[in-house]
Protein backbone atom coordinates (compact mmCIF):
# COMPACT_ATOMS: atom_id res chain seq x y z
CA UNK A 1 0.00 0.00 0.00
CA UNK A 2 3.06 2.50 0.67
CA UNK A 3 3.61 2.63 -3.18
CA UNK A 4 -0.17 4.22 -3.61
CA UNK A 5 -1.12 8.27 -2.17
CA UNK A 6 -4.95 7.26 -1.75
CA UNK A 7 -6.03 3.86 -0.75
CA UNK A 8 -9.90 3.88 -1.11
CA UNK A 9 -11.84 1.31 0.65
CA UNK A 10 -14.72 0.01 -0.87
CA UNK A 11 -16.05 0.48 -4.64
CA UNK A 12 -19.61 1.47 -4.24
CA UNK A 13 -21.07 5.17 -6.14
CA UNK A 14 -19.13 7.34 -2.69
CA UNK A 15 -15.90 5.12 -3.07
CA UNK A 16 -15.38 6.01 -6.85
CA UNK A 17 -16.25 9.58 -6.49
CA UNK A 18 -13.50 9.67 -4.36
CA UNK A 19 -11.31 7.44 -6.39
CA UNK A 20 -12.16 9.88 -9.63
CA UNK A 21 -11.71 12.73 -7.54
CA UNK A 22 -8.26 12.15 -6.08
CA UNK A 23 -6.83 11.64 -9.60
CA UNK A 24 -8.53 14.76 -10.39
CA UNK A 25 -6.89 16.50 -7.73
CA UNK A 26 -3.72 14.74 -8.76
CA UNK A 27 -3.39 11.55 -6.74
CA UNK A 28 -0.60 9.33 -8.75
CA UNK A 29 -1.99 6.50 -7.94
CA UNK A 30 -5.03 5.46 -6.68
CA UNK A 31 -6.00 1.92 -4.75
CA UNK A 32 -9.44 0.91 -4.71
CA UNK A 33 -10.03 -2.40 -2.30
CA UNK A 34 -13.70 -4.15 -3.03
CA UNK A 35 -14.46 -7.13 -0.34
CA UNK A 36 -17.07 -8.55 -2.23
CA UNK A 37 -16.78 -10.33 -5.61
CA UNK A 38 -16.37 -8.48 -8.77
CA UNK A 39 -20.61 -8.98 -9.58
CA UNK A 40 -21.50 -7.98 -6.13
CA UNK A 41 -19.39 -5.07 -5.78
CA UNK A 42 -21.16 -1.75 -5.27
CA UNK A 43 -23.14 -3.10 -1.89
CA UNK A 44 -27.26 -0.38 -2.33
CA UNK A 45 -25.17 0.91 -5.20
CA UNK A 46 -25.53 -2.14 -6.94
CA UNK A 47 -29.19 -2.68 -6.00
CA UNK A 48 -30.20 0.68 -6.93
CA UNK A 49 -28.36 0.78 -9.80
CA UNK A 50 -26.80 4.08 -9.89
CA UNK A 51 -30.09 5.60 -10.14
CA UNK A 52 -32.03 8.74 -9.23
CA UNK A 53 -35.46 8.23 -8.23
CA UNK A 54 -38.33 10.53 -10.29
CA UNK A 55 -42.28 10.46 -10.66
CA UNK A 56 -43.43 10.64 -13.78
CA UNK A 57 -46.84 9.41 -15.04
CA UNK A 58 -45.43 8.04 -18.08
CA UNK A 59 -41.89 6.73 -19.68
CA UNK A 60 -42.73 9.09 -22.84
CA UNK A 61 -42.48 12.39 -19.94
CA UNK A 62 -38.35 11.72 -19.63
CA UNK A 63 -38.06 11.94 -23.40
CA UNK A 64 -37.39 15.91 -22.73
CA UNK A 65 -34.63 15.34 -20.08
CA UNK A 66 -33.24 12.14 -21.87
CA UNK A 67 -34.05 12.01 -25.46
CA UNK A 68 -32.38 8.50 -26.67
CA UNK A 69 -33.44 6.44 -23.26
CA UNK A 70 -34.54 3.74 -25.59
CA UNK A 71 -31.29 3.43 -27.18
CA UNK A 72 -29.41 3.53 -23.43
CA UNK A 73 -32.10 1.77 -22.11
CA UNK A 74 -33.28 -0.07 -24.73
CA UNK A 75 -37.42 -1.17 -24.52
CA UNK A 76 -37.56 1.73 -21.80
CA UNK A 77 -40.74 3.35 -23.33
CA UNK A 78 -42.31 -0.05 -23.94
CA UNK A 79 -42.70 0.03 -20.25
CA UNK A 80 -41.99 -2.45 -17.65
CA UNK A 81 -42.59 -6.33 -18.91
CA UNK A 82 -45.45 -7.88 -17.03
CA UNK A 83 -44.22 -11.35 -15.32
CA UNK A 84 -44.39 -14.32 -17.38
CA UNK A 85 -47.89 -16.46 -17.42
CA UNK A 86 -46.61 -19.41 -17.32
CA UNK A 87 -44.27 -18.67 -14.29
CA UNK A 88 -46.98 -17.27 -12.45
CA UNK A 89 -48.62 -20.80 -12.46
CA UNK A 90 -45.31 -21.65 -10.44
CA UNK A 91 -45.18 -19.03 -7.77
CA UNK A 92 -44.50 -20.48 -4.69
CA UNK A 93 -47.41 -19.38 -2.76
CA UNK A 94 -50.07 -20.87 -1.05
CA UNK A 95 -52.80 -19.45 -3.63
CA UNK A 96 -55.88 -19.48 -1.13
CA UNK A 97 -53.94 -17.04 0.73
CA UNK A 98 -52.86 -15.00 -1.73
CA UNK A 99 -56.76 -14.45 -2.67
CA UNK A 100 -57.58 -13.85 0.91
CA UNK A 101 -55.00 -11.51 1.12
CA UNK A 102 -55.64 -9.68 -1.76
CA UNK A 103 -59.29 -9.66 -1.13
CA UNK A 104 -58.79 -7.96 2.62
CA UNK A 105 -56.72 -5.74 1.16
CA UNK A 106 -59.37 -4.14 -1.32
CA UNK A 107 -61.98 -3.95 1.47
CA UNK A 108 -59.49 -2.41 3.25
CA UNK A 109 -58.31 0.71 1.01
CA UNK A 110 -59.95 4.26 1.65
CA UNK A 111 -60.80 6.22 -0.97
CA UNK A 112 -59.56 9.45 -2.09
CA UNK A 113 -57.51 10.71 -5.09
CA UNK A 114 -54.70 8.94 -5.87
CA UNK A 115 -51.01 11.10 -6.26
CA UNK A 116 -48.05 9.43 -6.88
CA UNK A 117 -46.04 12.85 -6.73
CA UNK A 118 -46.53 13.66 -3.00
CA UNK A 119 -47.64 11.34 0.17
CA UNK A 120 -51.20 11.28 -0.64
CA UNK A 121 -52.54 9.43 2.22
CA UNK A 122 -54.34 6.64 0.73
CA UNK A 123 -54.24 4.24 3.16
CA UNK A 124 -55.43 0.89 4.50
CA UNK A 125 -57.80 0.48 7.71
CA UNK A 126 -57.71 -2.23 10.01
CA UNK A 127 -55.20 -4.61 8.50
CA UNK A 128 -52.09 -5.69 10.84
CA UNK A 129 -49.62 -4.35 8.52
CA UNK A 130 -51.11 -0.90 7.31
CA UNK A 131 -50.53 0.83 4.01
CA UNK A 132 -49.97 4.48 4.63
CA UNK A 133 -49.66 5.86 0.96
CA UNK A 134 -50.51 5.53 -2.35
CA UNK A 135 -53.20 2.37 -1.72
CA UNK A 136 -55.08 1.58 -5.13
CA UNK A 137 -57.48 -1.49 -5.03
CA UNK A 138 -56.09 -4.24 -7.52
CA UNK A 139 -59.61 -5.00 -8.72
CA UNK A 140 -58.71 -4.20 -12.56
CA UNK A 141 -56.92 -6.54 -14.84
CA UNK A 142 -55.06 -7.82 -16.76
CA UNK A 143 -52.85 -8.34 -13.24
CA UNK A 144 -48.99 -8.84 -13.44
CA UNK A 145 -46.94 -10.61 -10.21
CA UNK A 146 -44.03 -9.68 -9.31
CA UNK A 147 -41.25 -11.70 -6.89
CA UNK A 148 -40.19 -8.98 -4.56
CA UNK A 149 -37.93 -8.44 -1.44
CA UNK A 150 -37.37 -6.09 1.77
CA UNK A 151 -34.27 -4.17 2.03
CA UNK A 152 -32.65 -1.41 3.62
CA UNK A 153 -32.32 1.71 1.04
CA UNK A 154 -29.40 3.26 3.69
CA UNK A 155 -27.77 3.71 6.96
CA UNK A 156 -28.41 6.97 8.66
CA UNK A 157 -25.72 6.18 11.40
CA UNK A 158 -22.09 6.46 10.84
CA UNK A 159 -18.87 7.76 11.86
CA UNK A 160 -18.87 12.20 12.07
CA UNK A 161 -16.51 14.13 9.70
CA UNK A 162 -15.84 17.73 9.40
CA UNK A 163 -16.84 19.73 6.33
CA UNK A 164 -13.17 18.37 4.52
CA UNK A 165 -14.68 15.03 5.20
CA UNK A 166 -11.91 13.98 7.68
CA UNK A 167 -13.15 11.53 10.35
CA UNK A 168 -13.56 13.09 13.62
CA UNK A 169 -12.33 11.18 16.60
CA UNK A 170 -14.30 10.90 19.66
CA UNK A 171 -11.75 14.10 21.59
CA UNK A 172 -13.39 16.22 18.13
CA UNK A 173 -9.86 16.09 16.38
CA UNK A 174 -9.25 14.66 13.10
CA UNK A 175 -7.71 11.72 12.48
CA UNK A 176 -5.23 12.09 9.92
CA UNK A 177 -5.37 10.40 7.14
CA UNK A 178 -9.01 9.21 7.09
CA UNK A 179 -11.79 10.10 5.28
CA UNK A 180 -15.25 8.63 5.15
CA UNK A 181 -18.20 9.20 2.45
CA UNK A 182 -21.18 7.55 1.38
CA UNK A 183 -22.96 5.27 4.29
CA UNK A 184 -20.08 5.57 6.29
CA UNK A 185 -20.80 8.93 7.12
CA UNK A 186 -23.50 9.81 9.84
CA UNK A 187 -25.64 12.95 11.13
CA UNK A 188 -26.83 13.80 7.80
CA UNK A 189 -30.37 12.66 7.83
CA UNK A 190 -32.25 12.67 11.08
CA UNK A 191 -36.11 11.25 11.22
CA UNK A 192 -36.35 10.88 7.57
CA UNK A 193 -34.48 11.76 4.18
CA UNK A 194 -35.59 13.51 0.76
CA UNK A 195 -35.32 11.07 -2.45
CA UNK A 196 -32.35 10.71 -4.28
CA UNK A 197 -30.10 11.72 -1.70
CA UNK A 198 -28.27 8.61 -1.04
CA UNK A 199 -26.43 8.72 -4.00
CA UNK A 200 -26.31 12.93 -4.15
CA UNK A 201 -24.38 12.48 -0.55
CA UNK A 202 -22.30 9.82 -1.88
CA UNK A 203 -21.63 11.62 -4.89
CA UNK A 204 -20.57 14.97 -3.09
CA UNK A 205 -18.77 13.73 -0.52
CA UNK A 206 -17.15 11.37 -1.77
CA UNK A 207 -15.54 14.27 -4.03
CA UNK A 208 -14.63 15.98 -1.43
CA UNK A 209 -13.04 13.36 0.81
CA UNK A 210 -11.03 11.95 -2.62
CA UNK A 211 -9.82 15.69 -3.62
CA UNK A 212 -8.72 16.18 0.47
CA UNK A 213 -6.78 13.13 0.61
CA UNK A 214 -5.08 13.45 -2.61
CA UNK A 215 -3.85 17.24 -1.25
CA UNK A 216 -2.67 15.91 1.93
C1 LIG B 1 -33.16 -0.76 -3.65
C2 LIG B 1 -32.49 0.57 -3.38
C3 LIG B 1 -32.94 1.69 -4.02
C4 LIG B 1 -32.32 2.91 -3.79
N1 LIG B 1 -32.77 4.01 -4.48
C5 LIG B 1 -32.11 5.17 -4.36
C6 LIG B 1 -32.48 6.29 -5.16
O1 LIG B 1 -33.39 6.22 -5.98
N2 LIG B 1 -31.80 7.44 -5.00
C7 LIG B 1 -30.78 7.56 -4.10
O2 LIG B 1 -30.16 8.64 -4.01
N3 LIG B 1 -30.39 6.53 -3.33
C8 LIG B 1 -31.03 5.34 -3.45
N4 LIG B 1 -30.66 4.28 -2.67
C9 LIG B 1 -29.57 4.47 -1.70
C10 LIG B 1 -28.22 4.49 -2.42
O3 LIG B 1 -28.17 3.44 -3.35
C11 LIG B 1 -27.10 4.34 -1.40
O4 LIG B 1 -27.20 5.36 -0.42
C12 LIG B 1 -25.72 4.45 -2.08
O5 LIG B 1 -25.64 3.60 -3.19
C13 LIG B 1 -24.64 4.13 -1.07
O6 LIG B 1 -23.41 4.21 -1.73
P1 LIG B 1 -22.08 3.89 -0.94
O7 LIG B 1 -20.98 4.01 -1.92
O8 LIG B 1 -22.02 4.72 0.31
O9 LIG B 1 -22.25 2.40 -0.41
P2 LIG B 1 -22.39 1.02 -1.27
O10 LIG B 1 -22.90 1.27 -2.65
O11 LIG B 1 -23.16 0.09 -0.39
O12 LIG B 1 -20.89 0.58 -1.42
C14 LIG B 1 -20.14 0.05 -0.33
C15 LIG B 1 -19.05 -0.86 -0.91
O13 LIG B 1 -18.11 -1.16 0.10
C16 LIG B 1 -17.81 -2.56 0.02
N5 LIG B 1 -17.29 -2.96 1.33
C17 LIG B 1 -17.98 -3.08 2.48
N6 LIG B 1 -17.15 -3.45 3.45
C18 LIG B 1 -15.91 -3.52 2.92
C19 LIG B 1 -14.61 -3.85 3.44
N7 LIG B 1 -14.43 -4.16 4.74
N8 LIG B 1 -13.54 -3.83 2.60
C20 LIG B 1 -13.72 -3.51 1.29
N9 LIG B 1 -14.93 -3.21 0.73
C21 LIG B 1 -16.00 -3.22 1.55
C22 LIG B 1 -19.13 -3.19 -0.37
O14 LIG B 1 -18.96 -4.48 -0.91
C23 LIG B 1 -19.63 -2.20 -1.42
O15 LIG B 1 -19.12 -2.46 -2.70
C24 LIG B 1 -31.25 3.02 -2.87
C25 LIG B 1 -30.78 1.87 -2.21
C26 LIG B 1 -31.39 0.65 -2.46
C27 LIG B 1 -30.87 -0.59 -1.75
Amino acid sequence: MADYDVVVVGAGNAAMAAAISAREQGAGRVAILEKAPRELRGGNTHYSGGLQRFAYPRAEDLLPLVPNVDEQVPGFLAGVEPYPQKRFAQLPVDRMSCLQTLEAYNAAVTPGVFDPTVRDGLATQGLALPKSNWAQRLDTPPFTAWPVTGGITFTFGGVRVNDRAQVQSTSWTSIAGLYACGEMLGGLFHGNYPGGTGLMSGAVFGRIAGANAARA
